[in-house]
């Protein structure tokens, strides 16, 4: 049987694959008769294409990562444990460094009506133990020289040609307090905050040399590893509210799935801009699109490159909330999905939405349009 795939890789792409058995090549031009590098590409086809992820784990990656991330492949939160094997690879090459580490070039690559395409291309890393090899992951490596700096909250890694700026990272961590006052919050776990100015630059870092929508425009933009509690920011900045938020409310609303979205742009922004500038992005689309039917708006996906219209609703619907009862009638709204735990992800929220907003699906087209509408007047 085949399956139609979505994955959400970085950023905000989303690619559809074909699920098959996986092929493994390796390109012309690698020395694999070299034990070494055999050894390294072995290493590297085990874990990929290994179902089990337990025996695996243990078998492939240094001690060291394992102690370190419980969920040990830093990836993870994107791919699970085993996306890689739901595409072809192909190593395009094995690069040897002074210190026993080997880096393995491969290319993901699925195929659809127009031909072979590109995925990815990610760099695994390897470290030599005796005769031995151990994966290693690769942004923690990559960044070994960047600059590092403890703050009460956050740990950032950061270019080292960037100059650490106290005042942002104070700011930065007292939007956490803030967060823990406002949402009753006791315990927050160390964030690893890593930023570049350009997220190209930081996803190749984290060893991903192509990923679909490479390029085209920078856009402030990053994305958050809840798993590991990381933030990954394209905004050159030790101040990234979005995200942080992201992390900090994700453990206590855990069944509140979009509108942790939209708590996030009510309380900070989104892609650089706050609501109201999305409010009148967004409107002018609807009125250009009089029949685009926002009954089911959960299928609705990006019109441009300036935002997305899932996270503006969702802030529409924090906003609602927020003008009805203050930040006590929105932790009602991010709890009210615990009601319904046997609904799934936009069954709950349009269930939230006729429980606590009144509005029942069919009515959701007109009331988001009137919303909005009465916002850029
Ligand atoms: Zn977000």
């Amino acid at each position: 049987m085949r399956y139609l795939l979505i994955l959400i890789l970085i950023g905000s792409f989303s690619i559809v694959n074909t699920l098959k058995a996986q092929t493994f090549t390796i390109n012309q031009g690698v020395l694999s008769s070299d034990e070494r590098i055999s050894k390294v590409i072995d290493l590297v086809k085990k874990y990929i294409q290994s179902k089990d992820a337990d025996e695996v784990k243990q078998s492939v990656w240094l001690k060291n990562e394992l102690d370190k991330y419980d969920k040990v492949d830093l990836n993870a939160n994107e791919f699970g444990l085993f996306w890689y094997q739901y595409y072809d690879a192909s190593v395009l090459s094995v690069k040897h460094f002074e210190d026993s580490v080997y880096r393995t070039r491969v290319q993901f690559s699925y195929e659809d009506t127009s031909g072979v395409k590109t995925a990815f291309i990610y760099d695994f890393l390897s470290k030599q133990i005796g005769n031995d090899f151990k994966l290693i992951n690769t942004l923690p490596y990559n960044t070994r020289n960047w600059g590092h700096k403890s703050t009460k909250y956050i740990d950032y890694v950061f270019p080292p040609e960037h100059e650490f700026n106290q005042e942002k990272a104070d700011q930065m961590n007292n939007y956490i307090d803030s967060l823990k006052r406002i949402f009753n919050i006791s315990e927050v776990d160390r964030i690893t905050f890593y930023f570049t100015d350009d997220f190209d630059l930081l996803n190749r870092a984290r060893g991903f040399t192509y990923y679909i929508r490479e390029g085209n425009y920078t856009k402030p933009q990053g994305k958050v590893s809840g798993i590991h509690n990381i933030v990954y920011s394209g905004k050159g900045s030790e101040l990234y509210r979005h995200e942080v938020t992201h992390l900090c409310l994700y453990p206590i609303f855990k069944n509140a799935g979009y509108l942790h979205e939209g708590i996030a742009c009510f309380l900070s922004d989104h892609m650089g801009q706050d609501l109201d500038y999305h409010y009148r992005n967004l409107n002018d689309y609807l009125v250009q699109n009089p029949d685009l039917d926002l009954d089911t708006f959960h299928t609705f996906r990006c019109f441009d490159v300036n935002s997305n219209p899932q996270h503006v609703i969702a802030g529409l619907f924090i906003e609602i909330a927020h003008a009805y009862g203050g930040m006590r009638q929105v932790i009602r709204v991010m709890e009210a999905g615990d009601n319904y735990p046997d609904l799934n992800g936009h069954e709950r929220y349009y269930k939230i939405i006729e429980d606590l907003y009144g509005v029942r699906q069919d009515f959701i087209n007109e009331y988001i349009r009137k919303e909005i509408a009465e916002r850029v007047e």
